[in-house]
């Protein structure tokens, strides 16, 4: 099979190419679709010349089957250029191969469906499918669910055709004028006929995970519950402006579902309140990290992809590249593209995604190099291509910076994890899980020292009743399980009825409550809840215990000392006075 380009630049020229091409595909009896691209903004002007090349197309070539469609960059002449329209003929040598072109809607998604398992799917010889869409999001990813019913064997890729704010995305096709909400298929198929498709990245994560704590489809409202904007200010100082987009597409996200799936989304703008627009669907509760794009790891995998593209021994190659790409690169925007040339010819379009079939399932990517190759018969009836290795072994800055700060992120989370985990060691209490005594009496001098638990504040001290006897009857194990037991019974009882209570093991069998912005009255009534749920505990051989309580609440400008004593004094006074009550000083 083989591929011939024209840029157009005026009809005259057009047409005698066509009768050219013509001459060409009689000669042989060779069949023959083609891709006209057009540049996203030229329409409407253009539209003319769009119209007078479809026009020559349908009059010179009337059996060749095209596909328009609307990119920002187009692959002609070996690299990317930024010619209005090109056309690319893609000719089968083969009498067996074959591909159609078809423009359908998703006005009417389950007919759509339905056309796609009649026609599509029912194709002899099936080989490889191309989707350039121009659908809403949603829509195309319900298009990519139908086609995964496709046998794993067939290869799918393509495009997400470009638009902005001001010019819509734009499909037609030989056959229809294009229609709202539609996308362009086209099926290539042939005994002999051999796609293998690849992906070249290159882009790295840097920094620790995030979480997507709110998003809905391509908006990324929260991130660790914070605006998601705020991050790009924190760690990268980008403003929320117009040039928003371009500061921030040097850093777009590495995104990992909740299922494990990766793939880099750009974010294509930020809100007012502080959400970010992203090139894609962002699902919630993935996880994303800042990842950049390292020259040098974007041209070792390009090498590596050119190796494995070459091994093929293609005829014809098709880029489905990212307008990001070609963004980040700016003025060497076909540094990516360039070494495959050496391979066979090639055409394609930057896109606003890529769409690409891994193992049986079908992903949008960004920031991506999708790479297509395509051959007629077998392997040994090709040359072997040259191509040239120039893996320079130099590490750029990026990476070595980026690496260093991979690295120091890695250890400081590391050393974060063993700091909160000695933190909850030394303020709890091994046993029970409550605060220990250091912790809740540095929560009741705080109270004290500051205005934190307001002006109101109270505290229970409680203790359990003839504890000694469990220990001495039943074993000091069980008497370690009456305490854990009462303890989880208390503490759900305060999640409950008062979360912004603390327990706290005082010693012992005793324990303290400390009470923000509680009375004495309303802390005596929780006291007697409390009271009440511990008594409703049932033990081994059903048995039952009790607990006494004092309560008091903290007089303003009285020492911390004088509240502690009055508290114990309650205490007492229950325990010699027949126990298992409430006591409020
Ligand atoms: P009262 O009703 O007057 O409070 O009587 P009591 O028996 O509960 O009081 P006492 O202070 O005489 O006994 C408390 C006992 O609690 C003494 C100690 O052996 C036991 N104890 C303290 N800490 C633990 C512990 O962690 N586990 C167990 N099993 N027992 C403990
Ligand atoms: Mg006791
Ligand atoms: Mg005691």
């Amino acid at each position: 099979m083989k591929q011939i380009q024209t840029i157009y630049t005026n009809k005259e020229e057009l047409r005698e190419t066509l009768f050219e091409w013509k001459k060409e595909l009689e000669k042989d009896n060779h069949k023959a679709i083609a891709h006209i691209f057009q540049r996203y903004d030229a329409m409407p002007e253009s539209y003319p010349v769009y119209q007078e090349i479809t026009g020559l197309f349908r009059e010179i070539l009337p059996d060749v089957a095209f596909a328009v469609f609307s990119g920002a960059g187009v692959i002609a002449d070996q690299k990317i250029t930024e010619n209005s329209f090109t056309v690319t003929l893609t000719v089968f040598e083969d009498k067996n191969s074959d591909a159609e072109i078809r423009l359908l809607s998703m006005e009417d998604p389950e007919t759509t469906k339905e056309i796609l398992r009649k026609e599509i799917f029912t194709k002899p010889n099936l080989c490889g499918i191309e989707v350039i869409s121009a659908l809403t999001w949603e829509k195309m990813f319900s298009l990519m669910d139908v086609l995964d019913e496709l046998p794993e064997s067939i290869s799918i890729f393509g495009g997400v055709a470009v638009s902005d704010d001001g010019c819509p995305s734009y499909v037609a096709s030989s056959d229809d004028h294009s229609m709202i909400d539609a996308f362009l298929i086209t099926t290539y198929c042939g005994t002999d006929l051999h796609i293998m498709t690849s992906r070249v990245n290159g882009w790295k994560h840097i920094g620790f995970p995030i979480k997507v704590t709110h998003s809905v489809e391509d908006v990324i409202y929260t991130l660790n519950d914070e605006p998601a904007y705020n991050i790009y200010k924190r760690y990268l100082k980008i403003p929320n402006d117009r040039n928003f987009f371009y500061n921030a597409l040097e850093f777009p996200f590495e995104i990992t579902e909740p299922n494990g799936d990766t793939y880099i989304r750009h974010a294509k703008s930020s809100t007012e309140n502080g959400a970010i627009v992203m090139s894609s669907f962002v699902p919630e509760g993935s996880t994303v990290r800042f990842s950049y794009g390292d020259p040098e790891a974007i041209r070792q995998d390009v090498r590596a992809q050119v190796k494995a593209t070459a091994d093929f021994r293609p005829e014809v190659l098709i880029m489905c590249n990212c307008l990001g790409r070609k963004l980040f690169w700016g003025e060497d925007a076909s540094i990516d593209i360039s070494p495959f040339f050496t391979i066979a010819p090639m055409s394609g379009a930057c896109f606003l995604g890529e769409i690409l079939r891994y193992q049986g399932k079908t992903y949008l990517n960004n920031l991506s190099l999708v790479v297509v190759s395509m051959r007629e018969g077998e392997i040994t009836n090709h040359p072997e291509c040259g191509y040239t290795d120039t893996d320079s072994g130099v590490l750029s800055l990026a990476s070595r910076l980026a690496s260093f700060i991979n690295t120091m992120t890695g250890e400081l989370q590391d050393a974060n994890e063993q700091l909160t985990i000695l933190l909850k060691q030394a303020t709890t209490d091994a046993l029970t899980g409550v605060y220990n005594r250091g912790e809740i009496t540095r929560k009741i001098d705080e109270c004290f020292l500051s205005s934190k638990c307001g002006k109101t504040w109270s505290l229970i001290m409680m203790d359990i009743d003839d504890f000694k006897q469990i220990n001495d009857v039943y074993s000091h194990a069980e008497g370690d399980n009456v305490l854990k037991t009462a303890t989880y019974v208390i503490q759900s009882t305060i999640e409950r009825l008062h979360p912004a209570a603390s327990l706290g093991r005082w010693g012992g069998e005793e324990f303290m409550i400390l009470l923000p912005d509680i009375n004495v009255q309303e802390a005596s009534s929780f006291a007697e809840v409390l009271r009440i749920a511990v008594q409703e505990m049932q033990f081994k051989e059903s048995r039952r215990i009790s607990m006494s309580f004092g309560v008091t609440e903290y007089i303003p400008n009285e020492k911390i000392y004088d509240t502690l004593m009055r508290v114990d004094k309650a205490l007492y006074m229950v325990k010699n006075s027949g126990k298992n009550a409430v006591k409020a000083l």
